[in-house]
């Protein structure tokens, strides 16, 4: 019972107590002795702290006990209507009490529906809160495959390893924002080594050089990801600590993997310590590789539309890549009023040489006479296998007299070249014809047929020469 309930059920008590000693009732009825109404007032209060105490059961009882009392007080005292009144007061307290009580249930009731309702709004603001982070967790998901979809879809457009590279540098700096530089470095097989491709942020000039810092490296040679949250604290790595050394306390980085192979590594470095997490690090994992799956494909591309152009046996360019190139630079002197040169060269008495030798050697001649005629038609030298054992070479922006020094170049290297298969060792000779434009010809056809006439005027004149001139 709630506490306000018994000064009310007390009031009741007393003022049916009041009541009933002052008044004269209708039926007659009325306590004969101040006593009795004093004992009944007494014995109603304790009815209603035992009610309130002890509910509502012992205060049934005791207001039976209290009746009985009354009844043996009324049979004592020769007066029937005392136990009547008493009967009737009991009757009375009992209503009151049976009335307090259903007031107590309901309030009680209330109480608990209201207790439940706060329960069912607790937990739906707790599932609505699950909930919502459920929805925020789903959207941020969604927006990295959206991000992961544009960034695969601008990929495929690209077919250059340079921007290939540097879009992958870009995304994946946006994407993990907190980074203070990003560098990407591609892995040169024939060095197996890193070399820089791209950066972003702060990145100094020293990075071009530069193949790779010592997480890069051990990217590189695992072949797995790597998360350093505070490199000073990194047992794996001696961090660069000296003063003035670029310090990066945070780490992530992975590898541009693609079937098993490391094309290149990717790193995000912050200053502070605990810029990535293993969240980032997946994420990072996701982009590089979706970079490496395009590096590869644009690798293979290149490597395709080289192999179309290079000759099986000397790895120099077919023919008709030379007359292309040969077009172009006609092209281009249009404009820029450029010269150039061709130098068409014929190994002397080849068929001798395969006669005398076998085809496998005179096959390991050529490889080897190539070799020295690109080395010596230097880095802008095109140099082409025009026939069989013919070999053509274009010389931009070099004139005639400079050209004439190379062709004499080959021609020296050729002679003193000493070619061995086996314990059989052979020498041969080459013959070329030099022509330059525009003198010489404005037109491809022109210039080939210029050079082609030095070539046979050096046959005719002795072979092993250099003729320019007729
Ligand atoms: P010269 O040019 O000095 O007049 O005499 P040559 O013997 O070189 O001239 P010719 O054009 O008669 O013969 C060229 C020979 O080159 C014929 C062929 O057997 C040989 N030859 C052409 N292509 C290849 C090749 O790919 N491998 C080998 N081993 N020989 C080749
Ligand atoms: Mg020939
Ligand atoms: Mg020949």
């Amino acid at each position: 019972m709630p506490p306000f309930f018994i000064p009310i059920a007390a009031f009741i008590v007393w003022a049916l107590a009041v009541f009933s000693y002052f008044s004269v009732l209708k039926f007659g009825l009325y306590l004969a002795d101040p006593l009795v109404a004093a004992q009944f007032f007494i014995s109603g209060l304790i009815l209603v702290f035992a009610w309130a105490f002890s509910g509502a059961v012992t205060a049934v009882i005791l207001s039976l006990l209290s009746a009985l009392i009354a009844l043996y007080l009324g049979l004592g005292a020769k007066e029937p209507a005392l136990f009547l009144q008493m009967f009737l007061y009991g009757a009375l307290f009992l209503f009151v009490v049976s009335y307090l009580q259903r007031i107590q249930k309901s309030v009680n009731d209330k109480k608990i529906l209201k207790e439940n309702l706060l329960e069912r709004i607790d937990l739906a603001e707790q599932d609505l809160l699950a909930k919502r982070s459920k929805k925020k967790a789903l959207e941020a998901k969604i927006s990295r495959l959206l991000d992961l979809q544009r960034f695969s879809e601008e990929l495929k457009e690209l077919s250059e390893v340079s921007k290939l590279a540097n879009r992958t540098v870009q995304e994946v700096s946006e994407l993990l924002g907190v980074a203070h530089e990003c560098v990407l470095y591609l892995v040169d097989e024939s060095k197996e080594a890193l070399v820089f491709a791209a950066a972003s942020g702060y990145a100094d000039e020293s990075l071009i050089f530069s193949k790779g810092s010592i997480y890069d490296q051990w990217v590189m040679k695992k072949s797995q990801g790597l998360v350093i949250e505070d490199a000073r604290n990194d047992y794996r790595f001696h961090a660069d600590l000296r003063p003035g050394a670029a310090v990066r306390r945070s780490i992530c980085a992975s590898p541009l993997l693609s079937e098993n192979r490391v094309l290149g590594v990717v790193r995000l470095s912050a200053a502070g310590p605990g810029a990535f997490h293993a969240d980032d690090l997946r994420l990072l994992d996701i982009f590089a590789g979706l970079a490496a799956v395009n590096l590869r494909n644009i690798l293979l591309y290149q490597k395709m539309q080289e192999l179309a152009v290079r000759d099986s046996l000397t790895g120099l360019y077919v023919n008709r890549f030379f007359y292309e190139q040969l077009t172009a630079e006609i092209q281009k002197s249009g404009f820029s009023k450029s010269l150039f040169s061709v130098i068409l060269l014929d190994v002397d008495f080849f068929k001798r040489t395969n006669d005398e030798y076998g085809h496998v050697v005179g096959d390991i001649v050529l490889k080897n006479v190539a070799a020295i005629i690109s080395e010596s038609a230097g880095s802008h030298g095109l140099v082409a296998r025009y026939g069989g054992e013919e070999f053509a070479v274009l010389l931009p922006g070099r004139g005639k007299k400079e050209a004439m020094q190379v062709a004499e170049k080959m021609r020296a290297r050729i002679e003193i070249a000493k070619f061995s298969l086996r314990r059989s060792e052979s020498r041969v000779t080459a013959s070329l014809g030099v022509a330059s434009f525009p003198g010489e010809g404005r037109t491809r056809e022109e210039i080939l047929w210029k050079a082609d006439q030095y070539l046979y005027a050096a046959k005719h004149s002795g072979r092993n020469r250099v003729c320019g001139s007729t």
